[in-house]
């Protein structure tokens, strides 16, 4: 079936559902998205629309929107916690590879599945919000977790595959039901004479519609690895980290930017790269020669604000770089305006937890948040 009959599918299913199931639909918007839906809209390129967003989709008929930057907290919490585990028990394998990038986890089974325990196993933001989100409408509203449906909206053509995969289940519910991308909803909102930029500004539902500022940072190339350094060093200095993280070229490749901390009283060189780079640090620690600790990998050039799902650059006049310097001061904008910089600070995040009766990294937290790659299988 052509992609674009899969979409108008995708999308139709879930109108219908809302004719008599809004009250099941949990829909959830990724960081990436925001920053880019106004350009199908003629706002200028890195305007945050957030606020108008979140008024779209109740237009739609959506009763509980949410943000994805919570699971992006979530994801951040559970892979610092990770980290610092093997951190902790001594573990062989570092450096750790970030797990939140559907295009590089494609590509780290095919170039690196003998590094099996090398890649995080914690699910990516939108699987983490939406096995939560399930757990929590289900205890909160005595509801069947398989009645709860769960909507994302992201900026990557690819999340649908990963949405389907079988290690993105929760107890063999999938985490996720419906996939649309920011250029699916901009159609829809087109379609249906919802004009964005003359709408209301509205706030997201609570308590899973909070983040910190390091949540706010996901979408953009780097994102990933400054909230974990954030996390990592609040659990361990017990203080925020509140400067931006300032990387370097590495000398390995251009490709690849690095940068070294000392947290407590331990030193780690961290880096960030695409694809590109990923394929000399795969080769480098099969032959443990890799330097660094922790490594994060985006397949799109500048991160998910240039996913396959946003608004492509040529429809805006502007040079790729420059939209891509656009959306990310936009997300920068929202990180510098947050008045908490890091994950495990997000209070509602920490009141969920204790709700659900678990704690990062617990088994708990395994079963729900975690992806168990050898007994699923890689896809
Ligand atoms: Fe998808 Fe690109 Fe983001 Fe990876 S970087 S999750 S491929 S949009």
């Amino acid at each position: 079936m052509e992609e674009n009959t899969v979409k108008k599918i995708e999308v139709a299913e879930v109108e219908e559902l809302l004719l008599n199931h809004s009250d099941d639909i949990i829909v959830q918007v990724a960081p990436a998205v925001r920053v880019a839906l106004g350009e199908m809209f003629s706002l200028k390129v890195g305007t945050n629309v957030e606020k108008k967003m979140i008024s779209a989709l109740r237009k739609l008929g959506f009763k509980h929107v949410f943000d994805t930057d919570f699971g992006a907290d979530i994801t951040i919490d559970e892979e610092a916690s990770e980290f610092l585990s093997r951190v902790k028990n001594n573990s062989p394998y570092f450096p750790m590879f970030s797990s939140c990038c559907i295009g590089w986890v494609n590509s780290f089974f095919i170039q690196g599945n003998d590094l099996i325990n090398h890649i995080s196993t914690t699910k990516s933001p939108l699987g983490c919000f939406g096995s939560l989100a399930k757990k929590y409408y289900a205890k909160k509203y005595n509801k069947k977790i398989e009645d709860i449906i769960v909507l994302s909206i992201v900026p990557c053509i690819l999340k649908k595959n990963e949405s389907k995969m079988p290690y993105n289940k929760t107890d063999d519910i999938f985490d996720v039901d419906y996939t649309w991308t920011t250029k699916d909803l901009g159609q829809l909102l087109i379609e249906r004479n919802i004009d964005l930029p003359s709408l209301d500004d509205s706030d997201f539902d609570n308590p899973l519609g909070s983040s910190s500022g390091g949540g706010k940072i996901f979408g953009r190339i780097g994102g990933v690895l400054e909230s974990l350094i954030r996390a990592i060093y609040y659990y361990e200095e017990g203080k925020v980290f509140d400067k931006r993280v300032e990387f370097t070229t590495s000398s390995i490749l251009p490709d690849i930017k690095e940068v070294k901390l000392n947290i407590n009283n331990r030193d780690y060189l961290f880096a960030n790269c695409s694809i590109i780079g990923a394929r000399k640090l795969i080769e480098m620690t099969r032959n443990h020669t890799c330097p660094y600790h922790f490594i994060e990998v985006m397949a799109c050039a500048g991160g998910c604000i240039m996913g396959a799902g946003q608004p492509s650059f040529k429809d805006t006049g502007l040079q790729l770089n420059e939209v891509k310097e656009a959306r990310m001061s936009a997300l920068n904008f929202s990180d510098d305006e947050s008045t908490i910089k890091c994950s495990p600070l997000n209070d509602d995040l920490n009141k969920l937890y204790d709700y659900l009766n678990m704690k990062p990294f617990d088994q708990k937290a395994e079963n729900y948040l975690h992806r168990d790659y050898i007994k699923y299988g890689k896809h």
